[in-house]
């Protein structure tokens, strides 16, 4: 049977018209790909990428140098060092991370007690050299001013489950 209809079905060319219709039911449908970086699909809030050290509105560092984040962060990736300011306040004056130790756990964020270290919705930081991955504290405050009004909404959202 198959001897008969595979000479047939070259000849009225079924195979070539079948990927044809295929293509065109395609071509109809929304496109599942996008064209990035200009398109770029959805993220979940509790994504955890780029870290950032926040301000309360007033501009003052919300860090209180505790150090939870640095003892907890399992890679080691954050240093810290501090000392108490002519008004009594403790304040870090080095707040390190070594993005290139760093593995996203989200650790830092979940012990810090004044929501001061976060990770943002940036994912676009990739770097060409070791350095630039070697985050300090004015770079990790820049940050925090940068993507403020996202991470304080999402805060604000996560706050019942935090
Ligand atoms: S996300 Fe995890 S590994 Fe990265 S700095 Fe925070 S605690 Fe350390
Ligand atoms: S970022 Fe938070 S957990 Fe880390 S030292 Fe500052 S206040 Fe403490």
């Amino acid at each position: 049977m198959a001897l008969v209809t595979r000479p047939l079905r070259a000849l009225l060319l079924s195979e070539l018209v079948s990927g044809l219709v295929l293509t065109l039911r395609y071509m109809l449908r929304p496109k599942v790909t996008l064209n990035y970086p200009f398109e770029k699909g959805p993220l979940s809030p509790r994504f955890r990428g780029e870290h950032a050290l926040r301000r309360y509105p007033n501009g003052e560092e919300r860090c209180i140098a505790c150090k939870l984040c640095e003892a907890i962060c399992p890679a080691q990736a954050i240093t810290i060092e501090a000392e108490p300011r002519a008004d009594g306040s403790r304040r870090t004056t080095r707040y390190d991370i070594d993005m290139t130790k760093c593995i996203y756990c989200g650790f830092c964020e979940e012990a810090c007690p004044v929501d001061a270290i976060v990770e943002g919705p940036n994912f676009e930081f990739a770097a060409e050299t070791r350095e630039e991955l070697m985050y300090n504290k004015e770079r990790l405050l820049d940050n925090g001013d940068r993507w403020e009004s996202h991470l304080a909404a999402r805060l604000s959202a996560d706050a019942p489950y935090r």
